[in-house]
């Protein structure tokens, strides 16, 4: 008995030995698909023609894109109608097609690969709001949901932003102190109801956040409720600005999410 228990945990360490040299061996995989890549740690070549990246001319407070050039500092109707708490937002694609998929796979992968990758497009989305002495902080999971899924793809994605453009990542500045309701499928006011009251300063982070420009690091924004929410908890502690930059944000044609 005890030598067949012996040879289990042999085979089981010899498996793990072997799946990390096959690692090794086989060829890198596009973070959005199958397919097979020359470099680790980017798209394939069909990924990359299809990514919905953002570019300008944009929305100077939403980011969302304009079909033509408005000039500099125009507003979309919707920031005009309903101007948002946070100051600006910006981000790297729309929410479909290949971004649609590396956020899934962020979200139930949490590979550091993934999370590199995407942070870099962020770091450059959002490279106008990031200035010196920023201080990059993810939307927070609550303790339970952080426990069942181990990771929050928000930090990820803030740690990896951080690591690209130099900014401070405060990872423990904001947290989730009521459990919420998933947001998808809510509309617009029942998201802002839902997580009303949900976020709060973290004890002692007060010094770290007075006085200095904060921007909001999410994977998508969609309705905005959420980071609006946490930009009210920054803006009542003091920060100096707050703005929001995610990966992807929901088609505003489509509403998408
Ligand atoms: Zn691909």
């Amino acid at each position: 008995m005890t030598s067949r228990i012996v040879l289990n945990g042999f085979t089981r360490l010899a498996a793990q030995a072997c799946g990390a040299a096959l690692d090794l061996l086989l060829p890198p995989r596009c973070l959005a698909c199958e397919r097979t890549i020359a470099e680790p740690g980017g798209l394939c070549a069909v990924c990359w023609a299809d990514m919905p990246w953002l570019e300008a001319p944009r929305c100077a407070r939403l980011g969302t894109p304009f079909s033509h050039d408005l000039g500099a500092g125009a507003l979309s109707p919707r920031a005009i109608a309903e101007p948002p708490l946070f100051d600006r937002a910006r981000a790297a694609a729309l929410y479909k097609g290949p971004a649609r998929d590396l956020v899934l796979t962020l979200k139930f992968g949490g590979r550091r690969e993934t999370a590199g990758a995407m942070g870099r497009w962020m770091a450059f989305a959002g490279h106008e709001l990031i200035e010196p002495g920023t201080l990059l902080v993810p939307v927070p999971l609550h303790r339970v949901r952080l426990w069942q899924r181990r990771f929050n793809q928000a930090a990820l994605l803030a740690d990896a932003v951080a690591r690209q453009s130099g900014a401070d990542a405060g990872l423990l500045v904001l947290e989730r102190v009521r459990r919420t309701r998933q947001q998808v499928g809510l509309d617009a006011r029942e998201r802002q109801k839902n997580v009303r009251g949900a976020f709060r300063l973290r004890a002692g982070a007060e010094a770290q956040v007075a006085g200095r420009p904060v921007v909001l690091v999410d994977d998508v924004l969609t309705t905005g409720s959420t980071v609006t929410a946490c930009a009210r908890v920054l803006k009542a502690a003091g920060a100096a600005g707050v703005d929001v930059l995610t990966f992807a944000v929901a088609d505003p044609v489509t509403g998408d999410r």
